[in-house]
């Protein structure tokens, strides 16, 4: 069977995809590995109904907020995101999602929109302090011109009222995730520093 949700802690991850346009260097989804015994690899993108039948029965006993987040980039499966959310919304859930930032490119329109309207939180992975080592380490299909249209989409997010964040991992070193937090303060975005495990 495909998990299309899993549990981590007291948080639930819904896993829309395996679809992306970045092969990082980082992405643990590279090596195959499972999350903490959940296979996410899917055969099948799933509809709302797939993911709706797998939320747990006793969903208040988790976290309210629920992250669209699995092994690939969420805003591939756009249409099921975004039933999805309304209907968590309408059952007084929030919802966040960890995003590559490239839902612009990917779908070949401005869907910020649709983002913002689905979304409580936008986490949109900055990475790195500037577009060469963005591409050096993210590798996007896009190429090298995916850093700008990340910063794009976070300031049209922004711009339509969105709660973005822009998150980076410290071991892109102190120098790099300084650079990062000026750009991030130019824009007024928050930076979320994670520390690599
Ligand atoms: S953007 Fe995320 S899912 Fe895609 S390759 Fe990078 S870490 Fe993996």
């Amino acid at each position: 069977m495909d998990n299309y949700v899993y549990i981590l802690g007291n948080k639930i991850y819904i896993n829309l995809t395996n679809r992306c346009t970045n092969n990082c260097d980082f992405c643990i989804r590279r090596d195959h590995k499972d999350m903490d015994g959940t296979v996410l690899w899917i055969k099948e993108e799933p509809t709302a109904e797939d993911v709706i039948e797998q939320l747990p029965q006793n969903l208040d006993d988790f976290d309210n907020e629920i992250v669209f987040c699995g092994y690939g980039e969420p805003t591939y499966n756009l249409e099921t995101l975004d039933e999805v959310a309304s209907y968590l919304h309408c059952i007084d859930k929030t919802t966040r999602i960890n995003t590559n930032g490239q839902a612009n490119l990917i779908h070949g329109q401005d869907v910020t929109d649709l983002i913002v309207t689905s979304c409580d939180v936008i986490n949109v992975s900055l990475n790195e302090s500037t577009a060469q080592k963005y591409q050096q380490h993210c590798k996007s299909i896009y190429g090298i011109n995916a850093y700008d249209s990340i910063i794009e989409f976070a300031k049209l997010c922004k711009q339509r009222g969105g709660n973005v964040v822009f998150s980076v991992v410290d071991s892109i070193g102190e120098q790099d995730v300084a650079e990062c937090q000026k750009l991030a303060d130019k824009l007024g975005i928050p930076l979320r520093v994670r520390i690599k495990k």
